[in-house]
């Protein structure tokens, strides 16, 4: 029997646990999260607003609030846990080894400063090169990632900027210092269709060029299909399902997935879209048994008592629900 060859992986999540400290009590955005990115590879974590997705990606790069922090887990990057480092070198470690891009640019750029100099002072903070080194280092990045004119738009302030170049010119500046990770909190969900489609392109050759992972954070099961080579589900701080994206797009299995996929337009299709009816619950209200239940056309009596653990399904799928594991036995 032919075997399909272990991927190595960069960084591993285990049983990674945050929590806020509210006047609520405490708050556990993120619940015993495995994730694991391979080398090279392009991962899709993806779930409505409100299911952790982002709050991950912040106890990944320590960007927590005051009031948050990682209580429980691992956060693997090869042999290194970050959850074990101070500070310092956790900002090193991150600095040198993985960038992160957000939905709004406007957010991480300074309003003052040029672009192209603020991509400049990113990379004299990594290397020891002149200035007129750097600057040039710049205009052809620029160039890499597709902006045209460089010479002029190094000397552009951000909101001289389309969104869509503002975008560009930040995927630049993560990847100056050749991380070894991407991580991009849903970075084309400001854009329009067309704009998105370029800065999707843009990441897949940077990829393959670099042979850098991403974790692409996203509600969009398009832009997984489209980027993505695994994906976990996550709904109410936990995954639900992880699969092969051809294999999560082929046989869904969780309620909540056939959901997400019964929202995404068929281009074959002139059927009404389907919703998912109800609300993510929120972290102060969140339900004893299966997460999902008060929204899940399925749910039993057992569903809104206990929480289904996560079961194997399929060579590298798993699915955290009690049908799952029932259709597994039949
Ligand atoms: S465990 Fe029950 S409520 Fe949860 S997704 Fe499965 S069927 Fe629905």
């Amino acid at each position: 029997m032919e075997h399909k060859e272990k991927d190595e992986i960069l960084l591993r999540l285990e049983n990674l646990k945050t929590v806020i400290s509210s006047k609520d009590g405490k708050l556990v955005p993120v619940d015993g999260v495995d994730i694991e990115i391979p080398k090279g590879k392009t991962v899709g974590v993806v779930g409505e607003s409100g299911c952790g997705k982002s709050m991950t990606a912040m106890s990944i790069m320590g960007l927590l609030p005051s009031n948050t922090r990682v209580e429980e887990g691992k956060i693997l990057l090869g042999e290194t846990d970050l959850t074990k480092l101070s500070p310092k070198e956790l900002r090193k470690i991150t600095g040198d080894k993985i960038s992160i891009i957000f939905q709004e640019p406007m957010t991480s750029l300074n309003p003052v400063i040029q672009v192209g100099k603020q991509v400049r002072e990113a990379i004299l903070l990594h290397e020891k090169i002149s200035k007129e080194e750097a600057k040039q280092r710049v205009i052809e990045i620029f160039k890499q990632v597709g902006i045209p004119e460089p010479e002029r738009r190094y000397r552009a302030y951000p909101h001289q900027l389309s969104g869509g170049l503002r975008q560009r010119v930040m995927i630049g500046m993560a990847m100056v210092c050749n991380p070894d990770l991407l991580i991009a909190d849903e970075p084309t969900t400001a854009l329009d269709v067309t704009i998105e489609a370029q800065i999707l392109h843009l990441m897949r050759q940077l990829q393959k060029q670099k042979g850098t992972s991403i974790m692409m954070i996203t509600h969009n099961l398009g832009v997984v299909a489209e980027l993505c080579d695994k994906v976990y589900v996550m709904y109410a701080g936990k995954v639900v399902e992880t699969a092969d994206v051809y294999e999560l797009f082929k046989n869904p299995q969780h309620p909540y997935t056939i959901g997400l996929l019964g929202a995404l337009p068929k281009m074959d299709s002139n059927q009404r879209l389907d919703s998912i009816e109800g609300m993510v619950p929120t972290l102060k209200d969140m339900p004893a048994g299966c997460r999902f239940a008060p929204r899940c056309p399925h749910a039993t009596e057992q569903c809104s008592k206990q929480q289904p653990p996560l079961v194997s399904v399929g060579a590298e799928h798993q699915v955290r629900c009690f049908l799952a594991g029932a259709k597994e036995e039949n």
